[in-house]
């Protein structure tokens, strides 16, 4: 297939679209035509809204149309409705059609209340929810909250970063309340490995969170969440994780849950030139950086398949999780096996950091996208990649990441007052990676200052 003429479409501007996005300009160059099919110029990172209800940061905006301009590609405004795999073109809400030589479908997933009764937190709507609970506990209205995991395979971190942050908010306001976990987990956070539960025992305990692991949450009664084993956690209110559906556009195949099978390399099952990486994918877990690695194996292939000379690797999965806990974040990373004889994912390697594990220190680890958003750097050099680091000998303790936090402020502040705006937002993304977040301010501060560059 000649590279020129060779027509890519991408379905979906979230983690998995944009990522394959980049991986495939790294891979293939410029020549390819691609176009990127999403329904908004805008999308609010997802991940960072668990720290919006304790004011501990705000969730930036990723400006999906900037990206697509940044790469080359063509953007439509619009949502793939239907796959016509025969007659390799795609059918758009609006009534176009795209003919494709190879097409990405990175549509992600619908996340939808799993528990009735408990605040189910998907992302930005539900901050205000999140806050309210927080707030009625720190004004003693109520004095136990449970948060609960209805399944194993749901990506558990942001339900630990909300139960550790009321926690620390609790603890720091001298209230006495009982804020439980829920989960059906053998242990916490067990998808990490050991490394995982040891770090988290001193941080659970110092914010006074309680976790019950084995357990399947299924009612929401009065002052109660009951367990599937007939057990009972007092809550005053419950917050879960949601369930989540797959949504791939019609003409794909699907499991029952409407997820789209793939290979390791992301191809649809029996339909030569469809793609699918991310959340919309049958893979059992649901997680920013692992959408973006099915990307990457996904870009590879594409790549292969256009006529690049490239060996496309397998999507080998590696879990990195930064946790906001309230004070210094916590980093995991653990490669996935499967258990012997099974489909379950289990940690083959495990490790668990105070200090960044992965460089830059995104909460969505991202190989490309990545060191893409870190914001100071130029937009015309060449990224590198996303790395890997190992876990330091010496862990920092809080008092010493205030203190860098504070310098980092205080000289990104002073580079602004002196105009060099472009050192005062790396002052910033140096900030960010101490704090896995950046004060509320400082968020606004950065947008002004982006402008200004
Ligand atoms: C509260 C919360 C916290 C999280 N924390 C983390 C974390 O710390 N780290 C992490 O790695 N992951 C985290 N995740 C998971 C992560 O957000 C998702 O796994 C990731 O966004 C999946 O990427 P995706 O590209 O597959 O899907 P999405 O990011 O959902 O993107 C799908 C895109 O497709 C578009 N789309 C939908 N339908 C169509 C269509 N028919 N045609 C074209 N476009 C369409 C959507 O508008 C969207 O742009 C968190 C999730 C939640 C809810």
């Amino acid at each position: 297939m000649g590279r020129e003429r060779v027509r890519i479409v991408i379905a979906g501007g979230g983690v998995a679209g944009l990522e394959t996005l980049l991986a495939l300009r790294a891979h293939a160059g410029p020549l390819p035509h691609v176009t990127l099919v999403t329904p908004a110029v805008q999308a609010v990172d997802r991940p960072h809204t668990v720290a919006e209800p304790f004011d501990r940061g705000v969730a930036p905006t990723r400006d999906v149309a900037a990206i697509a301009a940044d790469h080359g590609a063509e953007l439509r405004l619009d949502r793939v409705a239907t796959v016509a795999p025969h007659r390799r073109v795609v059918g758009l809400g609006g009534g176009d059609e795209l003919p494709y030589d190879a097409l990405v479908v990175a549509t992600g997933a619908a996340a939808v209340a799993a528990l009735d009764g408990a605040v189910a937190f998907r992302g930005p709507d539900d901050v205000d929810a999140m806050r309210a609970v927080r707030d009625a506990l720190l004004a003693r209205e109520i004095g136990a909250v449970a948060f609960a995991l209805p399944a194993a395979s749901t990506w558990p971190v942001p339900l630990y970063e909300l139960a550790l942050m009321t926690g620390a908010d609790l603890v720091a306001a001298g209230v006495d309340a009982a804020v439980a976990i829920a989960t059906p987990e053998p242990a916490p956070l067990s998808l990490f490995g050991p490394s995982a539960a040891d770090a988290l025992a001193p941080r659970l305990a110092e914010r006074r969170v309680t976790v019950r692991t084995g357990a399947r949450p299924v009612a929401v009664e009065p002052g109660v969440l009951r367990l599937a084993d007939g057990g009972r956690v007092p809550a005053d209110r419950v917050v879960a994780m949601p369930a989540i559906t797959g949504r791939p556009p019609a003409g794909l195949p699907a499991d029952p849950g409407g997820f789209v099978p793939v290979d390791a390399h992301g191809r649809v099952h029996g339909l030569d030139g469809v793609y699918a990486a991310g959340d919309v994918t049958a893979f059992p877990l649901k997680q920013g950086g692992l959408a973006a690695q099915q990307a990457d194996a996904v870009a590879e292939a594409v790549a292969a398949r256009i006529g690049v000379a490239i060996e496309p690797r397998p999507f080998r999965p590696v879990v990195r999780g930064m946790l906001l806990i309230g004070g210094t974040p916590l980093y995991l990373r653990a490669e996935l096996g499967t258990r012997t004889g099974t489909a379950e994912a289990i940690p083959s390697t495990s490790v668990a950091s105070a200090q960044a594990l992965w460089w830059p220190p995104a909460k969505v680890a991202a190989r490309y996208l990545g060191p893409y958003l870190a914001t100071a750097r130029p937009r015309m050099l060449e990224p590198q990649p996303l790395i890997d680091r190992a876990a330091p000998e010496r862990p920092a303790d809080d008092r010493d990441r205030e203190a860098a936090l504070a310098l980092a402020l205080a000289l990104a502040d002073g580079d602004a007052r002196s105009g060099d705006h472009a050192a005062a937002l790396r002052a910033l993304d140096a900030a960010e990676a101490l704090a896995g977040t950046l004060p509320p301010e400082y968020a606004a501060k950065r947008e002004r200052w982006r402008e200004a560059r």
